[in-house]
């Protein structure tokens, strides 16, 4: 362990100079952005993961998690594509500057945050079949507090297939109803339901702009002025699928949306772009089949969510699967594509809107709830820099939230106005 703990000592002085101290987290900050709960007071005192460090050879990779204390974890591999996950108990973490892979070895990328209440995940997305050693937990040396080691070796594409898998227990549990994060009163007093889907959350990021902004987090301040507008004009009941910076399975925000008895389910997003001068904000409706190749593509991605997380569908239709249609989702379809067009004409006060068929459709999953109408919004690219310098300003949230909520308005007083309406709208 002499010459880990070289490396490690090596590695960590060298990323210091490098790396500005936690470059995102600043920017979050000064742009009023949550990066995750306060460490206040009422916080229980959580292990804080304060440095995560790479060291790459010619024969393996080691991670070295910087921890305050030592935490037990499990490790597994999984294939398709090929990962590592590793579980741990909640931690908190306050990574400053993060290592980045060469690109050249074993590691492709990696992504860390809360999996679920109580149980935190670190994700390893492989380039090549690894075989993980055993994880070693190192006790505080110098300047260092505790350090999780995990090695990544060389191992042939057969034996990583035959020793990947889920551990035992891993499902979440299926028996527990799901709650949103905020549920509406219990009686609503004839207000309609709103619930308003911050999408991805926790480990699974979404994308990302060159500043470092991250989807998940500008589409839950967008979730929240979202609900602080609906709820002021007294008209309306929200309930949130998240109100932290935590994963939710897709399949979960739909039964949220089902059990909250939602009039509307608007799910939050950013997309992304290779080329970047394309901008501007679209809005989506569930469909069989896809309006475009581009719409189906971005379906895909964002469909990808749950494995992304590392979510167990073993013994589930995967939400993913097909998307079928019953009779009996058509009237909420209909009602989903008539919203869709109402915040289409709603949004450019707020936002520039796609020029070029603003309204698409394909088999997003977290749209299938068949009772409930439902839109995703992509509310702009990430990848382009005019778009993204404008998510970050709290002028432009309020202001696409004040469009968003303008647009339910319309969409629920053409409803009322509509007696063949009421009767499918109880
Ligand atoms: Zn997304």
């Amino acid at each position: 362990m002499v010459a880990a703990s070289l490396m490690a000592v090596a590695l960590t002085a060298s990323s210091a100079v490098s790396q500005p101290a936690d470059p995102i987290g600043e920017l979050l900050l000064r742009q009023g952005l949550e990066t995750g709960p306060p460490a206040t007071a009422t916080t229980p005192a959580l292990p804080v993961v304060i440095g995560v460090n790479l060291v790459e050879g010619p024969n393996r990779a080691r991670f070295l998690i910087e921890i305050s204390d030592p935490v037990d974890v499990k490790v597994f591999t999984l294939t398709n594509p090929n990962r590592v996950v590793i579980d741990m108990p909640e931690v908190l973490w306050r990574v400053q500057g993060e290592a980045r892979p060469s690109g050249r070895g074993a590691v492709r990328s990696y992504r860390f945050g809360l999996f679920r209440k109580g149980n935190s995940r670190f994700v390893i997305d492989l380039a090549a079949p690894a075989k993980i050693e055993v994880p070693q937990v190192l006790a505080p040396d110098g300047a260092f507090s505790f350090r999780l080691s995990i090695d990544l070796t060389p191992t042939t594409p057969e034996a990583f297939v035959s020793n990947s898998g889920w551990p035992d227990g891993n499902q979440i549990a299926s028996a527990e109803p799901p709650r949103a994060a905020t549920p509406p009163p219990a009686r609503t007093g004839g207000k309609r339901v709103i619930v308003v889907d911050a999408g991805h959350g926790g480990i699974d990021p979404g994308t990302h702009g060159v500043s470092g902004l991250q989807e998940k987090d500008i589409v839950l301040a967008v979730a929240k002025e979202l609900r602080k507008t609906l709820e002021g004009s007294g008209r309306y009941a929200t309930a949130l699928t998240r109100d932290t910076d935590v994963f939710i399975p897709l399949r979960e925000r739909v039964n949220i949306s089902r059990a909250a008895k939602g009039d509307l389910f608007v799910s939050l997003h950013i997309d992304s772009n290779e080329q970047r001068s394309v901008r501007g904000a679209s809005v989506y409706t569930l469909s069989e089949s896809s309006s475009d190749r581009e719409t189906q593509r971005l379906a895909e991605k964002e469909n990808m969510s749950d494995v992304i997380a590392g979510v167990d569908l073993r013994g589930e239709n995967s939400p993913v699967a097909t998307i079928l249609i019953d009779l009996a989702q058509r009237d909420t379809m209909n009602r989903s594509a008539r919203f869709a067009e109402t915040v289409v004409t709603s949004l450019p006060t707020a936002t520039l809107v796609r020029p070029t068929t603003p309204h698409r459709s394909a088999g997003f999953a977290v749209l299938k709830a068949p009772d409930v109408p439902a839109v995703l919004i992509e509310l702009g690219y990430l990848s382009n820099a005019k778009d993204e310098a404008e998510m970050a300003t709290p002028a432009w949230r309020a202001r696409v939230a004040q469009a968003i909520a303008k647009a339910i308005d319309s969409h629920f007083s053409v409803e009322t106005a509509a007696p063949g309406r009421q009767a499918a709208n109880p």
